[in-house]
C-alpha cells in the first residue's frame, strides 16, 4: 500500500505530460486504469508500483524515456518479454522502459541472420527463422521475450549443437545509461557487446542480431516417465549415456508430479516421477535410433515418441507455466553429476512444499563447452550438468516455504562439487549479486557497467 501511495505521489511530482509529448509510444501512470495491468509481470510473486510505465514504439522512443529518466535522477528498469523469473523488470518508484511494442523481426536467409526487435518472443522469431528452414537456439518456451533470455545467457534444446542463445548473438543496438546510441559487436564497443552475451547491458537494446542454422526437417522428442523408486537408477543411465551424448541430442531428466490427464494412467495421477525427456536437432532417422535406448523400458508408465515441427515443439509447454502464479527459481552447475547429487535430487524433489514444482537436470555437453570462454561473461560451460530447481505454487502464504525449499536445494548441491556461478536466467531473486551469478567475470561486468552507466541509472539490475 506504501509503495502506491509513494508512486502516486511520485507521478503528481512528475512532468509526465512532458514523457508522453517526446513518446511516440504511451505512458501509463499510477492513476491511470491501465496501471494495475501495466505494472503486473508474469511472476504473480512481483508486485511494485513503478512512478511511470514507457510504453516505447521505436529506438529515439527509448532515448526519449532514458533521457527523461536522467533528467529527473529515476531509477529505470527495462521490461521485453515481461517473464524475467526474479522480477527485476519493475521496480516501485522507477521507471519502466517497456519493449513491448518494438515486436519485429527480420530474417536474411542468404547470409542466415536474424534482425530481431527487443519486444519479440521467441515464438516470433521461431516462427520467422523456420520459414526459410532456420532456427537459433532459444528458450524452450515460447512466450519468453528474445530480449531478457539473450541478456541471460539462454539455454534450449539447440544449445548442445549451436550453444548458448547468447553465443549466437553478432550484435546489439543500445541506448546506454549515459543517454546515448551505440551499436556493439566483436569489433565496435566490443566491451559492451561482450557484457551482453549473458551479463546484461547498462542502457536498453533497441535491436539483437543473431546468427540462423539450417533446421529444415522434423525433430524427434521423446519422454519416457518412471516412479520415482527407479529415478536412481535412470539417473545413472542417464550420466552414462551424457559422456558419448551427439551435440544433436538434448537430454534432460526432470523430476515433476504426474498430471490428471488422460495419458497418464490413473494410478499414478498426483504421485511424484521422473520424466527423462529428449530431443535430437538432426536427422530424424538417426534421432530415432539414438533414442532407442530410452524406449520400451519395463518401468516406464507412460511414453511417447514423435517427430514434430520445431516451431511446435517449441510451443509444446504452452499453458504449463501460466501468469500469475508465483514462481522461484534458482539453478547449480555440477562438476561431477556423482551419485550424491542423485540422491540429493530425488530427496528434494520428494520434499517439495508445492506439486506444481519441477526439478530438471540440463545437460551441458557439446557447443557450450567448446566456445571461448572469454568471448561472453557465462560461468559454468565445463559443467557436468545444471541442475534447475523450480518452485511453482498459488497459495501467497506458502511463500517462504517454497522459497525456502529452492534455497535449501541448492545449498545442498553448493557443498557438493559444482562450478562456481551459476547461470543468470535461473539465478533466483534480487538476493543473488553480480558475485554469485558470475564469479570470477563480475568485476568485468561492473567495469562495464561503471564506462556506460555512471550515474547508475540501471542500478537495480544485478550487475
Ligand atoms: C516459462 C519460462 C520458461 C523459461 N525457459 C527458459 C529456457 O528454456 N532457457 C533460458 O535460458 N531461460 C528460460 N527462462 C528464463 C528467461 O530467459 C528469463 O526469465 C528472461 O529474463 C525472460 O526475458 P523477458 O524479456 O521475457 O523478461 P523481462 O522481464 O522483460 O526482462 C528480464 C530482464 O532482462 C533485461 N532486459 C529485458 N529486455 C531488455 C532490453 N531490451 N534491454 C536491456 N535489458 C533488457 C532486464 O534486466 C530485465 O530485468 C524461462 C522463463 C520462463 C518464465
Amino acid at each position: 500500500m506504501d509503495a502506491n501511495r509513494d508512486a502516486r505521489r511520485l507521478e503528481e511530482a512528475l512532468p509526465l505530460g512532458v514523457l508522453s509529448e517526446r513518446l511516440g509510444g504511451e505512458v501509463v501512470a499510477p492513476s491511470d486504469d491501465a496501471y494495475d495491468e501495466a505494472r503486473r509481470v508474469w511472476n504473480g510473486m512481483i508486485n511494485e508500483y513503478p512512478a511511470a510505465l514507457a510504453y516505447c514504439e521505436s529506438a529515439d522512443d527509448v532515448r526519449a524515456a532514458v533521457g527523461f529518466a536522467r533528467e529527473h535522477g529515476l531509477e529505470t528498469t527495462v521490461r521485453s518479454g515481461g517473464h524475467g523469473v526474479s522480477g527485476a523488470s519493475v521496480v516501485s518508484g522507477g521507471l519502466v522502459v517497456d519493449c513491448s511494442r518494438m515486436e519485429w523481426v527480420r530474417v536474411d536467409p542468404e547470409e542466415r541472420i536474424a534482425r530481431v526487435g527487443p519486444g519479440a518472443t521467441w515464438r516470433t522469431l521461431d516462427s520467422a527463422a523456420q520459414s526459410f528452414g532456420l532456427a537459433t537456439p532459444g528458450g524452450v518456451y515460447a512466450d519468453t521475450g528474445v530480449a531478457g533470455l539473450t541478456l541471460g545467457g539462454g539455454t534450449g534444446y539447440l544449445s548442445p549443437k549451436h550453444g548458448f542463445t547468447a553465443d549466437n548473438l553478432r550484435e546489439i543496438d543500445v541506448v546506454t545509461g549515459r543517454g546515448e546510441r551505440a551499436t556493439a559487436n566483436a569489433e565496435r564497443n566490443a566491451d559492451l557487446f561482450c557484457a551482453a552475451r549473458g551479463g546484461g547491458t547498462p542502457g536498453v537494446v533497441t535491436a539483437f542480431e543473431f546468427d540462423l542454422h539450417p533446421l529444415d526437417h522434423d525433430v524427434p522428442y521423446f519422454e519416457s516417465w518412471l516412479p520415482v523408486t527407479v529415478a536412481d537408477g535412470a539417473l545413472r543411465e542417464y550420466r552414462r549415456y551424457q559422456r558419448d551424448a551427439p551435440d544433436e541430442s538434448c537430454v534432460f531428466p526432470y523430476f515433476a508430479t504426474v498430471p490428471a490427464s488422460p495419458e497418464f494412467p490413473s494410478d499414478r495421477h498426483g504421485d511424484l516421477a521422473l520424466c527423462v525427456a529428449g530431443v535430437y536437432a538432426g536427422d530424424p532417422d538417426v534421432g530415432r535410433r539414438e533414442f532407442e535406448t530410452f524406449r520400451d523400458r519395463p518401468d516406464a508408465f507412460a511414453e511417447s515418441f514423435e517427430a514434430m515441427a520445431y516451431t511446435d515443439l517449441q510451443s509444446m509447454m504452452d499453458g504449463d507455466f501460466p501468469a500469475g502464479r508465483r514462481y522461484y527459481w534458482k539453478s547449480v552447475p555440477l562438476s561431477r553429476f556423482d551419485d550424491d547429487a542423485i540422491g540429493d535430487l530425488r530427496r528434494a524433489a520428494s520434499a517439495a512444499p508445492s506439486d506444481l514444482s519441477t526439478i530438471v537436470v540440463w545437460p551441458m555437453h557439446g557447443a557450450v563447452g567448446r566456445m571461448d570462454e572469454s568471448t561472453t561473461p557465462l560461468v559454468g560451460r565445463d559443467a557436468d550438468v545444471v541442475v534447475n530447481v523450480e518452485a511453482a505454487w498459488d497459495d501467497p502464504t506458502a511463500t517462504t516455504e517454497n522459497v525456502e525449499w529452492v534455497r535449501d536445494t541448492c545449498r545442498r548441491f553448493r557443498d557438493g562439487p559444482s562450478v562456481p556461478g551459476t547461470l543468470p536466467n535461473f539465478a533466483g531473486g534480487s538476493e543473488s549479486d553480480a558475485d554469485d551469478v558470475y564469479a570470477a567475470n563480475a568485476e568485468r561486468l561492473r567495469a562495464v557497467r561503471e564506462e556506460h552507466d555512471p550515474d547508475g541509472l540501471f542500478a537495480y539490475e544485478r550487475v
